[in-house]
């Protein structure tokens, strides 16, 4: 190392720190992103800590909540809405299909006093993505809170709180929008607003407060920030929404369906018995795309094959029990492209091919 060396400027850690205005225009880029004229706070921390500060915000004692449950985080929004002393009606559909607005009609015919929805959009891990226009259309006759998970839908798909009546909408830029995973972001309208504000166990003076953020940030003229902001990780996501508006969200959404049709449509053609886990294409998330191994074929020691052969593809075996049956192509961010599921069907192909199967 020469001495000079010392004195170069490392392109990560000596950085200038990141002003409230520049905080506040990656807001902007965000709500411009979610086509939204709600408040957008951005939260520091991946995103179940808008999930998680969302509910504590709005439910308590008095909410009765329809917890709707396509995958492994429905399970979990249910048990924070139990733990505030929330009723919780949890609707459970199959993990190979989605949700319908009619099934969440009859929630609120059954149980008129529902007065909060959670809904994941698209599931990564379980590969399906729910009618989320159709069902705040019920929502909003019923004037309950809406509450989405949008994480893995926002960049692979449209995400419009606005037009579909969300009232608080967590994003986070890990999955379709290729960014980073400790930073987040949640959409917040007046509704949901005054919610939080009525809400005597809402938390204050807490890292998972939204109010705290209101008040003091978003009510202020957004001019000093609560604390010293996790700059790499605004800086990245800064930079991810800029890539997209450059390429497109149109185009980015775009090469995200196509990566999943390619998906569906090449296990097949493999022959061997490989199905698509989510049977209507419709109801398939562009975000990732589940698989479903013939009988007799573990899909975790599948996916350990491929992966031994290529340990850069985006396969993973679906979690806990699914590990025996559901493969997940992971095609988001960088990985929704035609050539990286071509690679990994390739891969799964010459691992089934291995197998004897
Ligand atoms: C990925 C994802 C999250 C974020 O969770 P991580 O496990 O940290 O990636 C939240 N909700 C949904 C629906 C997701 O797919």
């Amino acid at each position: 190392m020469s001495e000079e060396s010392n004195a170069v400027t490392h392109p990560f850690l000596d950085l200038v720190p990141l002003s409230a205005a520049h905080f506040a225009s990656i807001e902007d880029r965000v709500a411009r992103l979610l086509s939204t004229e709600q408040d957008v706070v951005i939260t520091q921390g991946e995103a179940l800590l808008p999930l998680e500060g969302a509910i504590r915000g709005t439910a308590g004692p008095g909410t009765t909540a329809l917890n709707v449950i396509t995958g492994p985080y429905g399970q979990t929004f249910g048990d924070w809405l139990r733990d505030c002393g929330a009723t919780v009606h949890d609707l459970a559909v199959p993990f190979h299909t989605a949700v319908t607005a009619a099934q969440i009609r009859e929630a609120f015919a059954e149980h008129p006093e529902i007065d909060f929805v959670s809904l994941v959009h698209a599931e990564a891990a379980t590969g399906n993505t729910n009618p989320v226009a159709e069902i705040g259309e019920v929502v909003r006759q019923h004037g309950a809170l809406f509450y989405l998970d949008a994480v893995a839908s926002i960049g692979a798909e449209p995400v419009l709180p606005d037009a579909w009546g969300v009232d608080l909408c967590v994003i986070g830029a890990q999955k379709a929008m290729g960014g980073p995973a400790g930073v987040s972001a949640v959409s917040v309208s007046e509704r949901a607003w005054a919610r939080m504000s009525a809400n005597p166990h809402a938390p204050r003076r807490s890292y998972l407060s939204l109010l705290d953020w209101k008040e003091r940030w978003t009510d202020a003229g957004r001019k000093t920030l609560l604390h010293a902001p996790a700059q790499l990780e605004m800086l990245a996501l800064d930079a991810c929404v800029r890539r997209i508006e450059e390429e497109g969200l149109d185009t980015v959404m775009s090469r995200h369906a196509a990566a999943a049709a390619v998906t569906r449509a090449g296990a097949v053609a493999l022959g061997a018995g490989i199905e698509p886990y989510v049977r209507e294409a419709s109801e398939a998330a562009p975000v990732a795309t589940t698989l479903r191994t013939p009988a007799g074929v573990n899909a975790a020691e599948l996916v350990a094959r491929a992966l031994a052969a290529d340990p850069a593809l985006p396969l993973a075996a679906g979690g806990g029990a699914l590990a025996k049956e559901m493969i997940r192509v992971n095609h988001y961010g960088p990985a929704a492209s035609e050539a990286t599921v071509r690679a990994c069907l390739s891969a799964l192909g010459a691992a089934l091919a291995d197998t004897g199967a």
